[in-house]
């Protein structure tokens, strides 16, 4: 099933879509996307439920995060883009939580940003609490997948000393959903075709069967250093394609349009605006 928030940005409301489209709205049912709700999606029944008039803006699909972890050069082409040697374990960042957002808003240029970039990528939500567990063990724990723009402001991340998150956390650099999708409706997750592009032209293009460390594989990694709870985000890496590994290097402007797929996760599509 296709899970969603909709309503205005900190007023969404829990929602899902029916097997016609339809938006329906959850909220007799619970009170948010959240927490413990995740570990029994599969109970909920779209039948009955009220229809919702219009198309409201979708949110983040799932409330409460409370962090998101991103893993690093976790595509071989993509690193070699990149210059870099393919990692031996995963790299492991942390991307603000406030820099989440829906599918559609309109990704903020940070001031004196010149080197917005932009990642397409497949996105783990946890459903259950765990530790230590074993890559055999990992997928019990997963509440659904969705598609996610991983922003990065390049010379932030890169130029500016200290290590990745300051390029990383800008408002507005987490595009998710536009649904957190349940994995009886994913499937295999390293059997998903991705894309992005930019005004049109695209960018890139890739399948998470290229993934250095698979799904399983990072959470039984991160589950060994900490605990992962319900709502926790994982963005599990990017194919080529992005605007620093282009010759030569190519950034998001004001008036440029990002828009992505990711196989059976649905569209995203951000205007870039500078910020005020
Ligand atoms: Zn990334």
């Amino acid at each position: 099933m296709k899970f969603v928030r909709f309503g205005p940005e900190g007023a969404e409301r829990p929602g899902l879509i029916d097997d016609q489209g339809t938006l329906r709205d959850l909220s007799s049912e619970m009170e948010d996307l959240s927490g413990s709700v995740l570990s029994h999606l599969d109970d909920f029944d779209p039948r009955g439920l009220p229809a919702v008039q219009g198309t409201p803006r979708l949110g983040v699909p799932v409330g409460r995060v409370g962090k998101c972890i991103c893993i690093g050069l976790n595509y071989s082409d993509h690193a070699a883009e990149a210059g870099m040697d393919v990692p031996s374990e995963p790299i492991v960042f942390m991307k603000a939580t406030s820099a989440l957002c829906g599918p559609n808003d309109p990704i903020i240029l940070p001031r004196g940003s010149q080197k917005t970039d932009w990642e397409v990528e497949l996105a783990v939500v946890i459903g259950r609490r765990c530790k230590y567990v074993t890559p055999a063990q990992a997928l019990d724990y997963v509440a659904g997948y969705m598609a996610f723009n991983d922003l990065s402001e390049r010379a932030f991340q890169i130029e500016r000393g200290g290590q990745w998150t300051k390029g990383k956390s800008c408002d507005s650099f987490g595009p998710c959903g536009p649904w957190l999708v349940t994995p009886d409706d994913v499937g295999n997750p390293q059997d998903l075709t991705l894309s992005l592009s930019v005004n049109g032209e695209p960018m890139q293009q890739g399948s998470s069967s290229k993934m250095v460390f698979t799904v399983p594989e990072v959470i039984s990694y991160l589950s060994q250093m900490m605990t992962l709870h319900p709502g926790d985000v994982i963005a599990t890496g990017t194919p080529p394609g992005v605007g620093m590994g282009l010759k030569p290097p190519r950034y998001l402007r004001a008036g440029d349009v990002v828009e992505l797929e990711i196989e059976k996760l649905g569209r995203q599509r951000q205007v870039v605006q500078a910020d005020s």
